[in-house]
């Protein structure tokens, strides 16, 4: 039997999603290419950025959660190119280089942070995609605090003490309630010198409201919440400067204002995979403002039925970039290529089934917005909980991380408290690497000039 090679670009919501609505085809030979090698719960990063649960409880391995699906191979690697002519991928890790032949593709590689065009301001206020930014992020929280016990003058104190979180939207809003749970909770009695409960947390967006996709009365809920919690929200105001120091935002007035504040968060904007500019160019098709294709209403490139974009790298009646969008959508597709196999009409349109949205301001208390229903309080955070739990991949991880929930939410504490010199230093140490220090797979001389995974397999297949 001649096998469809698929091949799926991301471990993420849609790469991983899509790959096992592909489980049961036997006549399907999926390779997964990812630039992690893990699958990210990207909704509890604040919660690893703020210590309540660890790195692996909303990352499993991809390997291992596919570990049973036998038509589906793992590979990790950055998809450096798309070649829609040829129709291979090309990857890289490491140094070495790997392509990737297809007949069908799904792109699923997400987007990035985006600072609206001052990516310097990232090194002073990074993001939060990654496992690296709520690691990184984690230390300069934590450490703020650490500062603030060694400060000398009362200035430097109340600049540790001060932390901003840019955008006020779900992961703005949930990490400003964090940071302030562990001021007045969490660290309260931890210090000696310093009284973590005096931190200011300034939670600030260009935009005039609290969470703009709920709703006024939501976002109104949200901003009363956080306000009670003691966090200075500020609407209207743009940020026009990040350093090491502080953050310079012009007011609603015009006027500009400098805050002295150590520890600054990103959390606005997002830019698609540079991979959507790469295969639109290619393509002659569209992208958007955010870099996201413009796909056929069926989420495939245009001209290119063999190609399917997903998620938050697909533009389409103005969807938005959550998680479901992008679990429906590799479903979807999952299911075209299936049909084709089976001599099937495709389905012409995706449909999305909006099962609403949710955020979480502080412990027992969130905003939701479920069809026509709007809510907020103790009912919205249990269910935000249980959905929670049933979207976190692996029982072993539903289990420590009701654990860990139960220790930050009932009790005051937080079990991830740790924080290492390279998570927090680490970055900065790598972008100053020149390319002859760039990591790299050692070569065994034995192997001659082999430079591929490739090449490599191939060698291996004509001495076997
Ligand atoms: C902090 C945060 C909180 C969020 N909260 C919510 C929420 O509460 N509810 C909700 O519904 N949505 C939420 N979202 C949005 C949601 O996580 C995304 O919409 C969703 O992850 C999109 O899925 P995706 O598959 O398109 O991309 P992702 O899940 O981002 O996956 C992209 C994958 O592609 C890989 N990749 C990227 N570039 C390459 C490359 N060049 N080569 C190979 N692999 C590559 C990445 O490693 C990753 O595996 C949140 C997002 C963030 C960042």
């Amino acid at each position: 039997m001649s096998t469809h090679r698929v091949v799926v670009i991301g471990s993420g919501f849609g790469g991983l999603f899509g790959t096992q609505a592909l489980r049961r085809r036997k006549d399907v030979e999926i390779t997964l290419i990812a630039s992690t090698t893990h699958h990210l719960f990207q909704p509890l990063l604040y919660q690893v950025a703020t210590g309540i649960l660890s790195e692996g409880e909303i990352a499993p391995s991809t390997r291992e959660v596919l570990a049973r699906q036998r038509n589906a191979t793992v590979l990790l690697g950055t998809v450096t190119g798309v070649d829609l002519e040829a129709r291979t991928v090309t990857s890289q890790v490491l140094g070495r280089e790997r392509v990737t032949p297809y007949d069908s593709l799904l792109v699923a590689a997400g987007a990035g942070q985006s600072w609206f065009g001052n990516d310097e301001f990232a090194r002073h206020a990074p993001g939060m995609k990654s496992i690296d930014d709520a690691l990184e992020l984690r230390g300069r929280i934590f450490g703020a605090f650490e500062i603030a016990e060694l400060a000398r003058t009362p200035a430097e104190q109340e600049r540790a003490l001060t932390f901003v979180v840019v955008g006020a939207g779900p992961t703005g809003v949930e990490m400003a309630g964090q940071i302030a749970e562990l001021a007045n909770r969490t660290l309260r009695n931890d210090f000696r010198r310093i009284d973590p409960t005096k931190a200011r947390i300034i939670l600030l967006d260009a935009v005039d409201q609290v969470l703009p996709a709920f709703g006024d009365r939501l976002g109104e809920a949200a901003r009363a919440r956080l306000n009670r919690m003691g966090v200075d929200v500020r609407l209207g105001t743009t940020v026009t400067d990040v350093d090491a120091t502080g953050i310079t935002v012009t007011e609603p007035d015009g006027s500009s204002t400098r805050v002295e504040a150590l520890t600054k968060v990103w959390a606005a904007g997002v830019q698609a995979s540079p991979l959507g500019r790469q295969i639109a160019e290619q393509s002659g098709v569209e992208v958007d403002r955010a870099g996201r294709i413009k796909v056929l209403p069926d989420l495939t490139v245009p001209g290119h039925p063999e190609i399917y974009v997903v998620g938050d790298m697909m533009s389409l009646d103005d969807l938005p970039g959550v998680a479901q969008v992008a679990i429906q959508g590799a479903r979807f597709a999952a299911r075209q290529i299936t049909r084709r196999l089976d001599g099937k009409e495709t389905e012409p349109r995706f449909e999305y089934f909006d099962k609403g949205s949710m955020a979480t301001i502080s412990r027992f208390s969130a905003v939701a917005s479920i069809g026509r229903l709007r809510f907020s309080g103790f009912f919205a955070w249990v269910l935000w909980l249980a959905i929670h739990l049933v979207y976190i991949i692996g029982f072993k991880h539903r289990v420590t991380t009701l654990l860990h929930w139960a220790v930050s939410f009932l009790g005051r504490g937080r079990a991830q408290r740790v924080a290492t010199q390279q998570q927090v230093f680490g970055r900065r140490a790598m972008d100053s690497l020149t390319a002859d220090q760039a990591p790299s797979i050692p070569s065994d001389p034995a192997d001659g000039e082999v430079t591929g995974v490739a090449e490599l397999e191939d060698r291996r297949r004509t001495s076997a």
